[in-house]
């Protein structure tokens, strides 16, 4: 961990015209084996955390209302059977991950970006069934280590009758932010 943050500060100091370096703090999360995440959280963010205030901000969005969206879901494709989860837009603008399900808070987290009328609703539903599945189908631990996106869990991300444009969707999102893939984690 304090190798990225030395590397974070060299390269600040290389690009930052000799502004102070922030403090950061670096997380280490692993997903689902393969992919593993490091955020760098910004000095805003620790000031924010330290002043206490949570990061949850609320289910209803400029454009969409993800309470109302998880009743409609929750009552099509799972019986109504699945807890409700808290919901709630996320604070920062993530470029590449727009969802997120926290097990430990039973909290799902969708990018803020996706709060628009400029995203089709289908789409935003997309993300949130992915999150929900991950309600249903509790990772997996094999030989120590742990599958999130099991067999069972594809198939049914399959069902969702939208899922071949919600992977278009992915593709063009991750161009227009030119990162080389958008999912939801
Ligand atoms: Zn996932």
């Amino acid at each position: 961990m304090n190798e990225v943050k030395k590397f974070f500060a060299d390269a600040f100091r290389h690009l930052g015209n000799n502004r102070p370096v922030p403090e950061i703090e670096v997380r280490f999360y692993p997903y689902a084996g393969l992919h593993h995440t490091i955020r760098v959280m910004r000095s805003s963010d620790l000031a924010r955390r330290r002043r206490g205030r949570k990061l949850i901000s609320s289910a209803q969005g400029e454009a969409y209302n993800l309470d109302k969206m998880f009743t409609k879901l929750n009552k099509r494709y799972f019986d109504a059977r699945l807890a409700k989860a808290t919901l709630t837009w996320s604070q920062r603008r993530t470029r590449n991950i727009l969802g997120h399900h926290d097990r430990v808070y039973d909290t799902i987290t969708v990018s803020k970006t996706l709060d628009s009328l400029e995203v089709p609703e289908w789409f935003v539903e997309f993300i949130l069934y992915h999150e929900m599945l991950h309600i249903k189908h509790p990772a997996r631990l094999i030989n120590g280590r742990r599958y999130y996106h099991t067999s069972a869990f594809r198939q049914d991300e399959r069902r969702f009758p939208y899922y071949s444009d919600a992977q278009k969707w992915l593709e063009r999102v991750a161009r227009q932010r030119r990162v080389p893939r958008a999912r939801a984690a």
